[in-house]
């Protein structure tokens, strides 16, 4: 494992497969247009595998594939499979918003996906409409009937970003419609990443609001001790109910954040919220060896310092992170180039 200033493990590799999305919710791809990456500058199926064994063989254990919206990436399976063998791997991750899941949770369970994290902010039709100016609510809940039958080896997981005045009076109903089903769902709090661009804090529900509603409806939670480095707290209620609340904006963990992300065209970022990275691809297709690799990311990795959400945090007049100009002309800013 390496460290970096703050002395964090690297650990933890999320990896967007695309900038492409299926959907625009408003909190993350709330424009018409955007400047998508071009496809030459995508990494190939066998660039990422070459590049998830460096990371592997520097101490990264968990593997995360996000994006844009992964499942739209063409034969998904394949890239599993070519991952999935890699003997260091501990746990093998995927979020997406569901909606193309239906069709594909058996074949990417088969492939060797440890489990599933699925996108849910809102059970109501035309409000899942109205947050991501789609109407394929009804795909998304086929896609999460779907990938608990398919029976993975790790529990599937919900994430629901909560925003006053969208879906904060959703809460129980979306607690008790993941007890219903088994799984653990959490609740993040409304972050100002770059592409956010309406974001407010007064918009933000933050942990002790949510868990004083939760509390009304379902009784005492109580919490429960971290298990890993995870960013959620976990609670139990009476009726063995566990979920989690993950307080990004009020209570960040940079103190403890082990991840790094790539992006769909092998740009390396040491935090959501950074600025510049490290242009992997550039040096991989230049012919560097692996080990001139491990050496750049080292480096890169040695060198971190950011604490993003802990800065956001000091600012006494918070609002979006980045205007709308700003993003045209650094796309890779926004956080479904970089991976969520
Ligand atoms: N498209 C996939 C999905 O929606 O699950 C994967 C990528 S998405 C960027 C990953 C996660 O980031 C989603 O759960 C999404 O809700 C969350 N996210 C996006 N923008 C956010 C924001 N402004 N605040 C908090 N979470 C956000
Ligand atoms: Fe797409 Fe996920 Fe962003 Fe929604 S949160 S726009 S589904 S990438």
């Amino acid at each position: 494992m390496i460290f970096d200033a703050h002395h964090r493990g690297m650990s933890d590799l999320r990896l967007s497969l695309t900038d492409r999305c299926n959907l625009r919710c408003f909190y993350c791809m709330p424009r018409t247009h955007y400047n998508w990456l071009p496809k030459a500058d995508m990494l190939s199926f066998e660039e990422i595998s070459s590049l998830v064994e460096l990371f592997l063989s520097m101490g990264v254990h968990k593997l995360r594939l996000t994006g844009g919206e992964p499942l739209l990436r063409k034969n998904l399976t394949k890239l599993i499979c070519l991952l999935a063998n890699k003997p260091q791997l501990e746990d093998f991750a995927l979020t997406t918003n569901g909606v193309a899941l239906a069709p594909l949770a058996l074949s990417l369970k088969e492939a060797g996906l440890h489990r599933l994290t699925v996108s849910l902010d809102s059970l109501q039709p035309q409000r899942f409409e109205h947050i991501s100016k789609r109407n394929s609510h009804r795909q998304v809940l086929q896609g999460i009937d779907a990938a608990t039958q398919a029976g993975f080896p790790k529990k599937l997981k919900l994430d629901s970003v909560i925003i006053r005045g969208f879906n904060d009076d959703e809460l129980p109903a979306l607690l008790h419609f993941a007890h219903e089903r088994n799984v653990e769902i959490r609740f993040i709090e409304y972050m100002d990443v770059a592409g956010a661009l309406g974001w407010s804090w007064e918009q933000v529900v933050v942990r002790q609001e949510m868990l004083r509603r939760i509390e009304q409806s379902f009784g005492t939670a109580l919490a429960l001790e971290a298990a890993d480095a995870a960013p959620a707290q976990r609670y139990q209620l009476s009726n063995g109910t566990t979920f989690g609340i993950i307080a990004s904006a009020s209570a960040p963990f940079c103190e403890k954040c082990n991840r790094i992300r790539l992006s769909a065209d092998g740009k390396l970022f040491a935090c959501l919220y950074a600025s510049e990275g490290l242009d992997l691809k550039k040096e991989l297709r230049a012919g560097k060896t692996p080990s001139e690799l491990q050496q750049l990311i080292h480096s890169f990795w040695k060198q971190r310092t950011e604490k993003g959400a802990e800065q956001r945090l000091q600012l006494k007049n918070r609002r979006a992170f980045k205007t709308e100009k700003e993003l045209l002309e650094n796309p890779h800013l926004e956080m479904h180039k970089r991976g969520g």
